[in-house]
């Protein structure tokens, strides 16, 4: 495993939160105002961002894939997301840059460990894995009750993936899994309320990096 110093997390910044809750609109805004203000900078999505884990997202998120087991689940995010580290994360915040990523392993904790019932322990022993020991440096969960998050996917008329075609249910559970991570590690993790304005969340979201974010890393 590639061994990290500890001044890399800090430029390390992850996006969370059950679908359909905002996620994508927010890290766009985000990482365009981010480009104006920091040196270098680099938007990854999890799993993927690399040829070998968009192929492994394509496996997980195929919607004819419905025999996948929860287990084979769990390491198939895993995988994808360790090349993604070792390829992409781990160079760029070497070279000082500021790395966005849409999703880590606190989806792994709540979608497979919550959502899915994998045993807590195994999940975190297989996220230390996946992430190659790296953890970010802060970690917005945006917030939407499930509901409000379905009757923003009925509008949107995507067609739904493996995973967004899971119940109600599931994605109350993964919600419950995202605030129990929060709840246990509010340094790093900000809960955002995803069912403001686009323009609200993203004025919080942007204060709270400034705050957390030495102004040495800026231009
Ligand atoms: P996610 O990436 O979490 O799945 P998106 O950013 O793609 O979510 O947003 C899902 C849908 O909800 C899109 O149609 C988007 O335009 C809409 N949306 C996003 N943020 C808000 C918001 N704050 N209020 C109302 N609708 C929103």
């Amino acid at each position: 495993m590639t061994p990290r110093t500890s001044t890399l997390p800090e430029l390390f910044i992850t996006f969370e939160g059950i679908d359909f809750c905002g996620k994508s609109t927010q890290i766009s805004l985000f990482y365009k105002r981010l480009q104006s203000c920091v040196r270098d900078c680099l938007l990854v999505r999890d799993p993927g961002g690399n040829a070998i884990s968009e192929k492994i997202r394509h496996i997980l998120l195929d919607p004819g894939n419905t025999q996948m087991a929860a287990w084979t689940e769990l390491l198939l995010y895993e995988a994808a997301r360790a090349q993604m580290v070792q390829e992409q994360i781990l160079p760029a915040l070497r070279q000082k840059s500021t790395v966005v990523c849409d999703r880590f392993f606190d989806s792994t904790t709540a979608y497979q460990g919550y959502g899915r019932g994998l045993d807590a322990l195994r999940v975190e022993a297989a996220n230390r894995l996946g992430s190659c020991g790296l953890t970010p440096g802060l970690t917005f969960v945006i917030d939407l009750e499930p509901e409000k998050a379905l009757a923003r996917k009925v509008k949107s008329r995507q067609t739904l993936d493996r995973m967004e075609s899971e119940g109600l249910e599931f994605q109350h559970r993964v919600r419950e899994g995202f605030l129990e991570i929060a709840r246990r590690e509010p340094e790093r993790l900000v809960v955002v309320d995803g069912d403001r304005s686009i323009e609200d969340i993203q004025s919080v979201i942007w204060d709270r990096f400034n705050r957390v974010f030495p102004t040495a890393h800026l231009k």
